[in-house]
C-alpha cells in the first residue's frame, strides 16, 4: 500500500473560524514534536508526501518551525495548506529553508470569510511578496492561491473580483490573460504560482441523508489521514474520527493498515461500494462519480 498523500493533523486548532469549515468537536490537541516524529517515520514508507493538517492551522502550532524541521531531517516532502495569516510572523526564510517544502496552498477564500470590510491588501501583501521572492529563491516550491469558495464549478464569484484583480496586478498580467483566470479550474500566473478555483464543498455529517452504497472515492489508495492523538482516518473530511481504524501512536501504521475494517472500506471503493455509513452521506463523492476506480493493488 502506497499512498500520495497523508495528512497529519499537527494541531486541530485554528486561528480564524471561516464560516464553511465546521468547528473541531474533538478536545484541541497539538501534536509534540516527538510523537509526531514517531508518526512520521512509520509513515514515510507508505506515501509520497505529506501535508500537515487535516483539521487546524498548522502555522498555530506553536512549535511549527521544529516540525519542518523534523520533516526535513527524515527526508519528507511536504505540502502544506495554510490561511497564511500568520506567514510573516514566521519569516519568509523559515519556509525557504526548510528543503522538505514542496508546495505551499493559501486559502484566499478564507480572509474576507472571517473579516468582511476588512482591507484586504496588507494580508495579500505578505503573501504576494513571499511568492515573489520563492520565485528567486525557491524556484522549484510549487504555490497555489486556493479560491475553493464557488458556488457553481467554473463559474467565477464576483466577490473573488478584487483579489483575482490584486493577485493579475501584482504579478503583472496582462489585462486579456485575467480574463482567463475568472474561468477553469486552475490559472498559471507565472514560475510556478497558480490559482485554483474550485466549489465549496460540505463536510459529511451522520445526519445528512443517505444517498446509497454506490460510489467511489480515493481514500485509502491515494490519501489516509492522521489525527493529532494518533488516529488513522481514511480522509481529511472525517474531522470527528467517525471512522477509526487504528491509532498510530498505539498500534503502530503497519499494523493499523491491515485492520480488517480499512481493508474492507478499501476493497469496497474498488468495488463501487460504500461500507461505511459516513461515506453514503458525504456529497464530497459526486465529484468521481463519472471516474472509474483504480486500479491498485490490494
Ligand atoms: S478553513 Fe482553514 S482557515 Fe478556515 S477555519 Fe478551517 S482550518 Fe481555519
Ligand atoms: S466517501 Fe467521503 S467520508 Fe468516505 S472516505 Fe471518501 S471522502 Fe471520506
Amino acid at each position: 500500500m502506497r499512498f500520495l498523500r497523508t495528512y497529519i493533523e499537527i494541531s486541530n486548532i485554528c486561528n480564524l473560524q471561516c464560516t464553511f469549515c465546521p468547528e473541531v468537536d474533538r478536545e484541541k490537541k497539538i501534536l509534540t514534536p516527538e510523537n509526531f516524529r514517531k508518526i512520521l517515520k512509520q509513515v514515510l514508507p507508505y506515501t509520497e508526501q505529506v501535508c500537515l493538517h487535516l483539521m487546524g492551522e498548522p502555522l498555530s502550532h506553536p512549535e511549527f518551525k521544529k516540525i519542518l524541521s523534523i520533516c526535513d531531517e527524515e527526508g519528507a516532502v511536504v505540502q502544506l495548506v495554510t490561511n497564511g495569516t500568520l506567514l510573516a510572523q514566521y519569516g519568509f526564510d523559515t519556509f525557504f529553508n526548510a528543503k522538505c517544502l514542496r508546495q505551499i496552498n493559501f486559502s484566499l477564500h478564507s480572509f474576507k470569510d472571517n473579516f468582511p470590510g476588512k482591507d484586504i491588501r496588507p494580508y495579500l501583501f505578505d503573501i504576494l511578496t513571499f511568492s515573489k521572492e520563492a520565485l528567486t529563491i525557491r524556484p522549484e516550491l510549487y504555490i497555489n492561491f486556493r479560491l475553493w469558495n464557488l458556488a457553481v464549478a467554473n463559474e467565477q464569484n464576483s466577490e473573488n473580483d478584487e483579489i483575482i484583480n490584486h493577485v493579475c496586478e501584482f504579478f503583472q498580467v496582462p489585462i486579456n490573460e485575467r480574463v482567463d483566470a475568472r474561468f477553469g479550474k486552475s490559472k498559471n500566473l507565472t514560475g510556478r504560482i497558480y490559482f485554483h478555483f474550485d466549489t465549496r464543498f460540505r463536510w459529511p455529517d451522520y445526519g445528512d441523508p443517505d444517498q446509497g452504497e454506490k460510489g467511489f472515492c480515493h481514500a485509502l489508495s491515494q490519501q489516509i489521514g492522521i489525527h493529532a492523538d494518533g488516529t488513522v482516518v481514511p480522509c481529511c473530511f472525517d474531522k470527528e474520527a467517525g471512522i477509526p481504524l487504528g491509532n498510530v501512536l498505539a498500534d503502530g501504521f503497519e499494523n493499523v493498515l491491515k485492520e480488517p475494517r480499512l481493508l474492507k472500506m478499501r476493497d469496497g471503493f474498488q468495488k463501487k461500494i460504500l461500507t461505511e455509513e459516513l461515506c453514503r452521506k458525504c456529497t464530497y463523492i459526486r465529484r468521481f462519480d463519472k471516474v472509474a476506480a483504480p486500479s491498485v493493488p490490494l
